[in-house]
């Protein structure tokens, strides 16, 4: 007798339901300690094995895809190709950001008293703040003699609670802003990789590993052959890695998102639905922008660049990595299985999607970099503050760095957002309004995040004249 086995996206999908249906469920009778003690444990693990599996994954995936692409030309090509991409895709996607927030503008959707108490303690923030000018806009909210009871009742409150965690925040960024321009350049660089391994420093591994695969190809092949084995023999190790702990998958989504959710919920799930309520145009703006990228944007760009339409086998072949994406909310947790998925599923070499996605989900952060642009500006609207378009224009460069310098972790987002904000003239502890909703949104622009990896390593893999999408899943 045939047992009906459903495939593993849906196998996902159910555990992902469950999970959340589970935690809703535990919170309303009051059991989330329950969850937490004994189911949530089993989603730690899970992001614990996926993420010691990604860095030497991405170490020996690397080195292997690079020694295999024989000549050092069209790893040159390749990889200029694959920058541009990732660096257009991101562009796209802040600008995507710009247009909604600013044609829904959800900061504007509050009562005006309340944003003009916030402007009013924006402008304090400025007058107290080394190194901050004026205001964004240059206007002065506080000088007009009609707001004194706004003035004074703002400066009660900060008197009476002086945000400690708001503090720390702005200490943090401003240390981060005070660096010089190319310290990001000599982080990148690692001096003791036992180091870059122990603390999962991706961008250093991955200059290592291409160091070190670059020089595998200036040497003669006789004389690597048996490293260059070594390294592929490694490299399938870890795959097969994935392929094992995937078997578990289903179940330990279900742990990881009734343990999220939990985390969020508490025992009253209402207050949620409060909180929610209160971000929601918020919420509505980002989430359009990533659903329009992801869902939009990529598969078009794809099936226009193939020349057929791939719109349904795109999203089946790599449906496993999004679910997943969807509840690490970590793109470096999830770098494993979005490799399988373009390998055996899409049909990508292994060489190509050895060499792209490891920086695809280092550096390129599309959904990442458009929550940034919508939540700048959206802090800004609440806050009555104006930018103007140049300024905007500023925050596509600015969204953009931060979101190839952010960790591909949970919440990395949300402290590069700091340093944006910061290096704009805005204040940073701004982030504390948007941060109960944050997990929610991270989780969603990380599925965007891997969906732009995947979509530009397809559209490199084309460009090297590889068959895709040949697989019938
Ligand atoms: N969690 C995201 C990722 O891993 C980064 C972010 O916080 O936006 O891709």
């Amino acid at each position: 007798m045939r047992v009906f086995r459903p495939s593993l996206p849906v196998r996902i999908l159910l555990g992902l339901g469950l999970g959340v249906g589970w935690a809703v469920l535990s919170s309303t009778l009051g059991w989330s300690r329950f969850t937490m003690d004994w189911i949530a444990p089993f989603g730690d693990i899970f992001i614990n094995l996926l993420k010691l599996i990604a860095v030497p994954l991405v170490l020996f995936s690397i080195i292997s895809g690079v020694s295999g692409l024989n000549d050092i030309t069209r790893l040159g090509r390749m990889g200029l190709g694959m920058l541009a991409l990732y660096l257009a895709t991101t562009v796209v996607a802040v600008s995507v950001g710009l247009l909604l927030v600013n044609t829904i503008a959800p900061g504007t959707w509050s009562d005006d008293d309340q944003r003009l108490e916030n402007r009013v303690a924006y402008e304090l923030w400025v007058k107290d703040t080394p190194g901050v000018e004026q205001a964004k806009d240059g206007r002065c909210f506080s000088c007009d003699p009609g707001n004194e009871a706004v003035v004074a009742r703002v400066l009660k409150r900060r008197q009476q609670a002086p945000d400690a965690m708001a503090e720390a925040q702005r200490e943090r960024a401003t240390g981060v802003a005070a660096q010089g321009p190319l310290q990001f350049l000599v982080e990148m660089v690692p001096s003791n990789i036992f180091l870059s391994f122990s603390r999962a420093l991706m961008l250093q591994v991955i200059v290592f590993a291409l160091f070190f695969g670059v020089v595998l190809l200036l040497i003669p092949r006789d004389r690597v052959a048996p490293v260059i084995q070594l390294v592929n023999g490694l490299n399938e190790v870890f795959m097969k890695m994935v392929d094992v702990v995937m078997l578990a998958a289903p179940w330990f989504v279900f742990a990881l998102m009734a343990g999220v959710v939990s985390r969020i919920a508490g025992d009253d799930p209402a207050a949620v639905l409060e909180l929610f309520r209160s971000l929601a145009g918020y919420m509505i703006t980002v989430g359009l922008g990533l659903a329009i990228v992801a869902f939009g944007i990529y598969p078009v760009v794809l099936s226009l660049v193939l020349r057929r339409n791939v719109y349904r086998r795109f999203f089946k072949a790599i449906s496993p990595a999004q679910l997943l994406a969807f509840s690490t909310s970590s793109s470096a947790a999830t770098l494993p299985v979005t490799m399988e998925c373009l390998e055996e599923r899409v049909g990508v070499s292994r060489s190509t999607a050895g060499f792209v996605l490891p920086i695809g989900a280092t550096v390129n952060m599309d959904g990442t970099s458009l929550y940034q642009a919508v939540a700048v500006v959206f802090l800004a609207q609440f806050h009555l503050v104006d930018l103007t378009f140049m300024q905007q224009l500023s925050i596509v460069g600015t969204a953009t760095l931060a979101s190839i310098g952010a960790a591909a972790v949970p919440s990395a987002g949300l402290i590069t957002l700091l340093v944006v904000l910061t290096s704009l003239g805005l204040d940073p502890a701004w982030i504390a309004i948007i941060l109960p909703v944050d997990r929610v949104l991270d989780m969603c622009r990380t599925v965007v995040n891997v969906t732009g990896d995947a979509t530009c390593c397809s559209l490199v893999a084309h460009a090297q004249g590889e068959e895709l999408f040949t697989k019938e899943l």
